[in-house]
């Protein structure tokens, strides 16, 4: 890490997901209907405050340069035409890009975790899922403590999660002293206790503020490689799981992650050809 450059420019990374905000239990449906539609519109919106209640918050605590990355389903969730200007978003069909967490590296100061779920196979979590195995079940990683390890792999700590309860548990855990917002309590996989989206947005507002401000008490949360890597439990794909790649190596956490999300057969990470394929 470079610590001058640090000291004169400190530039924050926030990965998002969807199942951790407050108000959320489902959103993606097997009903057509229309208002499944106008739902998961309404979860949007809520996604977009509690995204933006972070990004102020890393702004008032003297970040220079935040980058949000919109990594549920699609890519596009966030409605950025909503979001704090000073910021700006990585978005578009997230397994076409180079990387699960494009431009984090050790330029950056510190990872966010805003909307985050448990790992799949967590009793009475909102919509549990994926679970990765580390080397033999030494470890096993949520999609929020994943990434917290590839950002441990370029030294950059992860000073705040947001959730429902469960993977607060998860993280607190793993990360010592993280700052946490726990914005609803999940009573079983599609039904929770949640705090007001106003309040979520306040609690976040203030705990980023000073996860951000605390973040050279909070170490990298790094794993030593070499890593050896299985998924237990794949999103949407439970049916698929004889197909997922198996004891993927590598020296890393990130090497070895990214090598499992090339050889997933749905993904298309690295390409550069158009495939026509149109999200609905
Ligand atoms: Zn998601």
């Amino acid at each position: 890490m470079n610590s001058i450059k640090k000291e004169s420019h400190i530039k924050i990374y926030i990965q998002t997901d969807i199942e951790g905000v407050a108000g959320y239990c489902f959103c993606e449906h097997k009903d057509p209907k229309m208002e499944n539609v106008q739902h998961c519109h309404r979860m949007y919106r809520l996604l977009t405050d509690e995204v933006n209640a972070a990004v102020k918050a890393c702004f008032d605590s003297g970040a220079d340069e935040v980058l949000v990355n919109d990594s549920h389903g699609s890519g596009y969730n966030i409605i950025f035409e909503n979001l704090d200007p000073r910021c700006r978003i990585i978005h578009g069909r997230n397994c076409s890009g180079p990387h699960w967490l494009p431009l984090l590296d050790a330029s950056c100061d510190a990872l966010v975790l805003v909307g985050m779920h448990a790992m799949g196979e967590t009793p009475n979590a909102i919509v549990p899922h994926s679970k990765w195995k580390v080397n033999g079940g030494k470890i096993y990683l949520s999609e929020g403590s994943m990434a917290a390890a590839i950002a441990g792999d370029h030294g950059v700590p992860t000073v705040f999660v947001s959730g429902d309860d469960k993977i607060i548990a998860e993280i607190k855990g793993k990360i010592p002293g993280i700052e946490t917002a726990e914005v609803k309590k999940a009573l079983s996989v599609y039904q929770a206790c949640s705090v007001i989206p106003a309040r979520a947005c306040e609690m976040i507002y203030s705990r980023v503020k000073n996860g951000i401000g605390r973040r050279s008490e909070i170490k990298p949360f790094h794993i030593p490689g070499p890593i050896k890597l299985n998924l237990l439990d794949a999103p949407g794909h439970i049916d698929l799981k004889e197909l997922l790649p198996k004891d993927v190596e590598a020296p890393t956490v990130d090497q070895a992650f990214m090598e499992f999300e090339r050889r997933m057969s749905w993904n298309c990470f690295g390409t550069s050809k158009l495939d026509g394929f149109v999200f609905p």
